[in-house]
């Protein structure tokens, strides 16, 4: 028995064997063979059962995430059954007399170099097709196990070097117990999804994969951030008891499921939640969310091979809106780049990703792209409570360019003779420091703030989100953060707007009394997180807090405003 420390990203505890998600080894001898027949015959065998898996993915992705995602498996079927491809890999066994693994490998590396160099972007994507699908096909003939996430059909805990997005996605909740990575932190995307699929995760262990065999049997405490590795009885027994423990206070939560979120003393905020794809919305309503604080649209885009079209946005924007009723849903446009990567767009690779060509960067120069996305928002306007926000606005001027390209695609739209609401709100996301420090100037001109404190704390303490080495530098509590916390909410309400927060910062439990405290109006959180904060709320009073508004302010680090905060609010 051992046991590694990293952080809780999703809580809960899961109690499964160790699936690792790393791609085998794959390599081979070249071997002259005889019987070129029956070596042709593994390659079909190979071949039959890479597609049949494909099919299984494919189905699992459109069920669960949508017709989009499936899309890049019909790609990879498709170059399965190429002929072009196929036929080539026939011959040189038969004509060389070779093994089915080095007629393969040659075939598939020759047809990888001549894409890679073509000028075309879509035939360069073909040769990522082309490498992917043939290592689950060399899988195969080495009769090795290939990792499909998508597949996987016992009780089991996932461990990975790190996990993408779109890896997170074809996670199966039934069969998926919990998660556990290398690295990443809590804001990185792979958790943010672990909370939204209520799966329990551990993240930035640093060396799981290295300590965990797989089908050893792990403990993943997502509750205090722990992995415990082959336990005795006992301690699974304790860890049951967590869990069951963990169950019951989820019961007592959800008493409050249809209640409004209020203090002790009668003051009212919005608890809403942030999703990525319209089948979030489910959680949302089952946790009591009172409406969508942030709508991450890039899952919209990414997983395929190309851009969604207008009319792929307008289905997933109305679908969520319709599910919403009349409550509010804040959509944010594309934000692209920092960890979401978007292959197709070809970008160049960049040194400092998180502060490069990305967002609202990428679509005020990208202009196509962000009008096709501005269209299907605003084609989906009169189906619900939509407000549209901009990520990454650092300068007034972004935020005055986004703005007129989405009224000029409205009129466009209302001469077409297309309804489009008259009363959305457009708003900013504060993440960047510079338009914190001047949230005065941009409270004149949007409707409101969301506070995007995922990226604020890494930009205000230079501390990478993504890189565990550094966490200890990432701070929500540190006091130039709350300063600028308070700074924006200021702003906005000196010109009668309202100030919400979309980081992971507006459902924590420490942190929640002091943005009570600043007067934050909307806190938008993980679904999950909802009715803790709900219960939370109902048992403090908002103008105690309020009296400690500027001892807060002038604290001189982050571990005093904790303690103080733990202290006031028996934490
Ligand atoms: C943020 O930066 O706080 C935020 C909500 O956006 P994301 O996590 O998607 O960068
Ligand atoms: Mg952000």
């Amino acid at each position: 028995m051992s046991s590694l420390t990293g952080i809780a990203a999703s809580n809960g505890i899961a109690i499964a064997k160790a699936y690792k998600l790393a791609i085998p080894d794959l390599s081979f001898e070249k071997k002259n063979v005889e019987d070129t027949n029956s070596e042709v015959d593994r390659l079909t065998k190979a071949l039959d059962i890479s597609k049949s898996e494909l099919e299984k993915i494919k189905e699992h992705a459109r069920t669960s995430l949508g017709d989009e995602h499936a899309e890049i498996f019909s790609a990879h079927l498709l170059v399965l059954s190429d002929p072009e491809l196929i036929n080539p890999i026939e011959d040189k066994i038969k004509t060389d007399s070779v093994n089915a693994e080095f007629a393969l490998d040659e075939t598939a590396q020759m047809f990888i170099q001549m894409f890679e160099n073509m000028e075309n972007e879509y035939m360069r994507e073909r040769a990522a097709d082309i490498k992917d699908v043939t290592k689950r096909v060399m899988a195969h003939l080495l009769d090795v196990s290939f990792p499909n996430p998508a597949l996987i059909d016992e009780q089991v805990v996932v461990i990975a070097e790190d996990l993408t997005p779109s890896d997170t996605a074809q996670l199966n909740k039934q069969f998926v117990q919990g998660f556990t990575t290398n690295i990443g932190g809590r804001t990185s995307h792979s958790a943010i999804m672990a909370r939204s699929l209520e799966i329990p995760a551990v993240v930035g262990t640093k060396d799981v994969t290295e300590q965990v065999k797989q089908g050893d049997i792990l403990i993943v405490d997502g509750i205090d951030g722990e992995v415990i590795i082959n336990p005795s009885e006992e301690q699974v027994k304790s860890y049951q008891q967590k869990q069951e423990d963990f169950e019951k206070q989820k019961q007592e939560w959800a008493k409050l499921k249809d209640e409004p979120s209020v203090s002790k003393d009668g003051h009212h905020v919005e608890l809403v939640a942030n999703i990525g794809t319209p089948n979030d919305v489910e959680g949302v309503l089952n946790n009591g969310g009172e409406g969508v604080g942030l709508y991450r649209t890039e899952f919209l885009y990414m997983g395929k091979n190309e851009l969604p079209t207008e009319d792929e946005q307008f289905d997933a924007y109305k679908s969520v809106l319709e599910q919403m009723g009349e409550k509010p849903v804040v959509v944010r446009t594309l934000d692209i780049g920092g960890d979401k990567e978007l292959p197709y767009l070809e970008l160049p690779e960049e040194m400092n990703p998180f502060l490069g060509f990305r967002a609202i960067r990428l679509c005020l120069e990208r202009d196509d792209i962000f009008r096709t996305q501005l269209r299907a928002l605003l084609r989906a306007s009169t189906y619900g409570n939509l407000k549209i926000m901009f990520p990454m606005i650092a300068t007034l001027d972004e935020f005055r360019q986004a703005k007129a390209l989405l009224l000029e695609e409205k009129d466009k739209l209302t001469q077409e003779g297309t309804d489009v609401s008259d009363d959305i709100e457009i708003g900013i996301m504060v993440e960047i420091p510079s338009t914190a420090v001047i949230a005065r100037q941009f409270a004149k001109e949007v409707d409101f703030f969301s506070i995007g404190t995922n990226d604020l704390i890494q930009y205000t303490l230079a501390a990478d989100r993504m890189n565990e080495r550094v966490s200890y530098l990432y701070q929500p509590y540190h006091p130039a953060i709350l300063n600028l916390v308070h700074n924006v909410i200021e702003a906005a309400h000196a010109e009668g707007k309202w100030a919400g927060m979309c980081g992971e910062m507006a459902g924590d439990s420490i942190a929640i009394p002091i943005l009570l405290a600043l007067g934050l109006d909307e806190f938008s959180m993980s679904a999950t997180s909802i009715l803790p904060a709900r219960t939370q709320i109902k048992d403090l009073s908002k103008e105690e807090l309020a009296s400690y508004k500027e001892q807060l302010l002038s604290m001189n680090t982050a571990d005093d405003v904790e303690a103080f905060v733990r202290e006031k609010t028996n934490q």
